[in-house]
């Protein structure tokens, strides 16, 4: 280890900045937010600066550096322009073994700043022991997105119940209370800014804990969009929730991918349905969520696309409000959308569709139902969902009730995954070129004349596109 990573309390601390240019300025605006005493030596200042003295932060002694300017300072930082000026400078502050920094000149420093993740009073510095900086801040804005925005408000709610907790809680008991506060409903709801009711939840979790000493939390229960297949397309506020499920309920349009990014450790129960062969009914769904929430699990229910499009997500949450238990609904890429940006087309184009529609398209007994002279007429797009076993109905019906034949029309099968097929034709010729080609599930149609801008849109090519596509 090169370095000792410290954090260092400047609160009213005399700190020296030797340079008053815009470099000098960047590291200035540093120690000013950590509330240091600073006085800064230059001959001339810059406009940053100048504006720090004139807010009265900071100090400006308009002449060169001179040696008893580092008396009583707890730090020293220097940066010139001349690195004669630097090395005089780090020499006799390293010599008096007050702490120096010199901007970019590592050889010289005895300390240097990190990459900051502030979410203040939480925070994350980041060190590569000045080898990378660049990649300081790559893995400074990769921390910054995971996140939440407001972790710090989660750090200081948490900092005012300590005393209260250590009263009541002693160890080891305490550390795994607050483990169950931080991976809890108390955290989310500081997360989303309710702060009055993430208080009033941690202090009803304390007396709860107490209580039954064994801890069990109150359970509750994650409706998440896994949308179309791509990990990478999940919501940030999904893959959090993803880590923190103790059961995960899952079907099988969850990509195997976006599976993988479920907490390790947490039970995975397959609640599976394909056309026609329901594994698990939409009613025993609805009271497993209900039933191990009740256990005090925290349980994922995670779902294909979005869980409100053709997803019964209502139906779920409607049994969760009956028996009071908490929930929250996480949004998810629905199919329409992941398709259609992975094959290059766009749903609405100012010149050829003004609407778009999402359709279910599977049959009820050999049969759809739909207003086939609406969903013939030009200028809108048409997405079926689960539409693949009636494809021949709906190409058919549409030409029957006035579409051209020719009106482009195309099948993706497996959206969004590495095995990605597009087949893109016309509403005469689509049902044959995608039987002849053995597609299946999961497979989404889209009919309208967007579908004709994918040979000039589509940028996206899965890595190996298998025979068939693309006819
Ligand atoms: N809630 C889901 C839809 C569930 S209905 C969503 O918002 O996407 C199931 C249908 O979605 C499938 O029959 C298929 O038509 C479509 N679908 C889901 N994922 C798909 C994918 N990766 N590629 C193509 N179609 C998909």
């Amino acid at each position: 280890m090169e370095y000792l990573p410290l954090f260092h309390k400047l609160d009213g601390q005399p700190v020296l900045v030797v340079g008053a240019g815009p470099v000098a300025a960047r590291k200035i605006r540093l120690v000013v937010a950590a509330g240091a005493a600073v006085t800064v030596v230059a001959p001339a200042a810059c406009a940053e600066v100048q504006a720090a003295v004139a807010a009265g932060q900071v100090t400006l002694v308009e002449r060169c550096y001179q040696p008893n300017d580092l008396d009583g300072r707890a730090l020293v930082i220097v940066a010139t322009n001349f690195p004669e000026v630097n090395r005089q400078v780090a020499g006799e502050a390293t010599a008096r073994l007050i702490p120096l920094n010199a901007v970019d000149a590592k050889e010289l420093c005895t300390v240097i700043f990190p990459s900051i993740v502030d979410r203040s009073p939480v925070q994350i510095a980041i060190s590569t022991a000045g080898t990378a900086p660049v990649l300081a801040r790559l893995l400074r804005t990769q921390l910054e997105a995971l996140l939440p925005a407001r972790l710090g408000a989660l750090a200081s709610l948490a900092n005012g119940f300590r005393e209260r907790v250590a009263e009541r809680i002693a160890e080891p008991l305490r550390k795994k209370f607050w483990e169950q506060v931080f991976a809890g409903p108390v955290a989310e709801q500081s997360y989303q800014g309710n702060l009055d009711s993430a208080e009033r939840q941690l202090a009803g979790q304390l007396d709860q804990f107490v209580e039954q000493q064994a801890g069990a939390p109150q359970g509750e229960v994650y409706l998440v969009g896994g949308g179309p297949g791509d990990p990478d397309l999940l919501t940030f506020k999904a893959v959090r929730l993803m880590q923190q499920a103790d059961i995960v309920l899952y079907d099988r349009l969850v990509s195997p991918a976006v599976l993988d990014k479920v907490r390790r450790d947490a039970e995975l129960v397959y609640v599976g349905k394909r056309a026609g062969d329901h594994a698990v009914s939409q009613e025993n769904i609805n009271l497993k969520l209900v039933e191990f929430a009740q256990q005090g699990m925290r349980v994922l229910r995670l779902k294909g696309g979005d869980p409100f499009i053709f997803g019964r997500g209502g139906e779920e949450i409607a049994t969760l409000a009956e028996h009071n238990i908490p929930f929250q609904v996480v949004p998810g890429i629905t199919a329409a959308a992941g398709c259609a940006s992975y094959a290059g087309i766009p749903l609405t184009h100012r010149d050829h569709a003004q609407s778009v529609r999402f359709i279910a398209g599977h049959l009820m007994s050999g049969e759809l139902d739909l207003d086939w002279a609406e969903l013939a007429k030009p200028h809108q797009t048409l997405v079926f969902y689960m539409g693949l076993s009636g494809m021949e109905t709906i190409c058919g019906q549409l030409i029957a009730h006035g579409a051209p034949a020719g009106r482009p029309a195309a099948i993706i099968e497996k959206g969004t995954q590495p095995d990605q097929r597009n087949f893109i034709a016309d509403l005469a010729t689509l049902p044959a070129m995608v039987r002849a080609a053995n597609a299946g599930a999961p497979t989404l149609l889209i009919v309208g004349d967007v579908v004709g801008l994918h040979h000039q849109l589509n940028w996206y090519r899965p890595s190996a596109e298998p025979a068939g596509a693309e006819q």
